[in-house]
């Protein structure tokens, strides 16, 4: 733990350098700069957040609905996250998230009630009181009250605006490995947030696209998230703000991040329709697929590389929004001395060529 240790007695005076200004990488600056520390976020794009997976996401904070596919530390971690989230976003949306299937797949909503926690659920008549625009089209649904959502391009704007403010130094077009070279000597503890981008220093890291897409409609009004079920593609939709609503997403095992294809495309404007027939009239206004990064497991990980001065946090397939800020506390808490034994912290180096030479002071 001597790199750790260094920054814990305060010997050490040299920025952090934050690679990737994704959300992890974006709450995780913002993080450490309002806890005292010099840090430098760095992120090849010239053009902030065009290459991240993160500008795709639809942004709900669904950690029960979550939790019919993913393992519990992904629920457990995600309601501690949901609350730093309360505590740090003003615009944050708090109306729960609702989840609907067809008269015909209502055993799909049967098994995700039996599969999740959190839920009440809801008649007709309680349907139409939550989201009036939904009135009469659905028999039964499930109403996840305590769960969120955001409009995905405001919080990463602000997430940037606050990362400023809090004494960030942001630098957009730089690569690591650039800055790596002209900076050997003096580099200070790296955390490596590049998402996909770090592929060839973290073995089982893959990417897993998602496409969607962005309407817009002054027709339909949605308070929360609405998914719906489906056997072979359940699909949601995000309401954003300004009559904007994210349709999304499709989970695909692949890396490749070229536009929406027709049959997904079909597949997700078929189910705005279904949802409110006002949606056949709206625009599209935007559409395109995102490549998750995740490790074979679907949780995310700190991995500690003491030697290189480096930690990556990585792998958060569909949960980056979510899980984000307590990832961000993790870190944070290594740095403090504390969180060795987090259950998302692995001491183990990847097996792989090293960023960087390791630090021979160690
Ligand atoms: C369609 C879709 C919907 C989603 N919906 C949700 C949701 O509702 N809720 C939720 O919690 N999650 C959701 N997700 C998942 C979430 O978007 C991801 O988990 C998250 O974006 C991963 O963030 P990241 O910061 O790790 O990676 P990224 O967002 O990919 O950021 C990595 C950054 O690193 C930079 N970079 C790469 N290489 C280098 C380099 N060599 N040097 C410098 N910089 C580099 C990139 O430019 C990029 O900006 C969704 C994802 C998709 C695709």
């Amino acid at each position: 733990m001597a790199v750790l240790s260094e920054f814990l007695n305060g010997v050490e005076q040299r920025p952090i350098t934050v690679a990737g200004a994704g959300v992890l990488g974006l709450w995780q600056a913002l993080k450490l700069a309002r806890d005292g520390a010099k840090v430098r976020l760095i992120d090849h794009s010239s053009d902030p957040l065009a290459s991240s997976a993160s500008s795709y996401a639809g942004t709900m904070l669904a950690p029960f609905c979550e939790a019919e596919a993913a393992p519990q530390t992904v629920l457990d971690h995600g309601l501690q996250a949901l609350a730093l989230w309360r505590e740090a976003y003003p615009g944050l949306v708090s109306e729960g998230t609702l989840v609907l299937a067809a008269a015909r797949d209502h055993s799909e909503l049967e098994r995700f009630a039996r599969m999740t926690e959190g839920h009440t659920t809801c008649d007709a008549a309680r349907l139409s009181e939550l989201e009036p625009d939904l009135g009469g089209r659905f028999a039964a649904g499930l109403h996840f009250a305590d769960e969120a959502h955001m409009a995905t391009p405001d919080v990463l704007a602000f997430l940037l605006d606050e990362a400023r403010a809090a004494g960030v130094e942001v630098n957009f077009g730089v690569q690591l490995a650039e800055l790596e070279e002209e900076d050997s000597e003096h580099s200070g503890l790296l955390i490596d947030c590049r998402g996909l981008g770090a592929r060839q220093q973290l073995p089982g890291l893959r990417g897993v696209r998602g496409e969607r897409v962005i309407l817009r409609t002054p027709e339909v009004s949605f308070r929360r998230p609405v998914r719906l079920l489906h056997p072979r593609h359940p699909i949601y939709v995000v309401p954003w703000s300004d009559g904007e609503f994210m349709v999304g997403a499709t989970v695909l095992e692949s890396e490749d991040d070229s536009p929406v294809s027709v049959r997904s495309m079909l597949e997700l404007l078929g189910t705005a329709y279904t949802l409110h027939a006002a949606f056949g009239e709206a625009e599209i206004v935007d559409s395109g697929s995102g490549v998750r990064p995740a490790f074979d497991d679907n949780v995310p990980k700190v991995i500690v590389c003491e030697r290189q001065r480096c930690i990556h946090v990585n792998g958060a397939y569909r949960h980056g929004f979510l899980l984000a800020p307590v990832l961000a506390q993790c870190v944070a808490d290594l740095l403090a001395g504390s969180a060795a034994s987090h259950p998302l912290v692995d001491f183990t180096e990847p097996d792989r060529p090293p960023l960087r030479q390791p630090d021979e002071v160690i």
